[in-house]
């Protein structure tokens, strides 16, 4: 295989790139400057290593001050420990957070259960279970599912209560979902500060 080709199979690989994108980006970097594609590689790298995954939300954070494994909003004794917010991603996260509509914990699940089954789900059901519990103890009272406003998204936290139910029972937590009324955008990441305000305001 030629390292073109090799090349196109590894950007192929990215979320919602196609072959001939691949190949596009793969041409681009043939006529980039030297220094530009060194610095490429070097940040890429340097993410790597420096940029943790936190043991708690999930959530992707560079280690500049503590070294552990929580990320700062993990380790911040400040937040409501009563309210965790469920999003799909670590982009959704930084636009609730953005946003300054939640002060409580996150939870980054990983994607969307897929539809009647199809295709592999890397939900992380598990490990969200196990948060539930431990933080059943220490004040959490509501879960809110704040996923895609798409029947993917819909099906997910059909099955995520499902799932959850019997930890919920058992500790007396409410579940929510977003309010829709202002929804434009389907996914968390692109509606604005305001949209997703009034969908926590309007959770129930
Ligand atoms: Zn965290």
């Amino acid at each position: 295989m030629s390292l073109i080709d090799r090349l196109s199979q590894q950007f192929v690989r990215f979320p919602g790139i196609g072959a001939r994108q691949a190949r596009r980006f793969v041409y681009f970097l043939l006529s980039a400057d030297k220094s530009f594609v060194d610095e490429l590689i070097r940040n890429i790298k340097k993410a790597h290593d420096e940029v943790l995954q936190c043991a708690v939300c999930f959530r992707y954070f560079e280690t500049q001050n503590n070294g552990g494994f929580l990320c700062t909003l993990c380790s911040d004794k400040n937040r409501d420990a009563s309210v965790l917010l469920v999003v799909e991603k670590d982009a959704d996260l930084d636009a609730v957070q953005k946003s300054g509509a939640h002060s409580g914990g996150y939870f980054v699940l990983n994607g969307r259960l897929p539809l009647s089954g199809e295709g592999k789900s890397f939900v992380r059901l598990p490990e969200l279970q196990e948060r539930l519990r431990k933080e059943a103890h220490n004040g959490l009272k509501e879960v809110v599912f704040a996923l895609s406003a798409n029947p993917e998204g819909d099906y997910t936290v059909l099955e995520l209560k499902k799932a959850l139910a019997p930890i919920a029972q058992e500790n007396n937590l409410v579940f929510s979902t977003l309010g829709r009324g202002l929804s434009t955008g389907t996914e968390l990441e692109y509606s604005d500060e305001d949209t997703i305000k009034s969908a926590l305001q309007n959770r129930h």
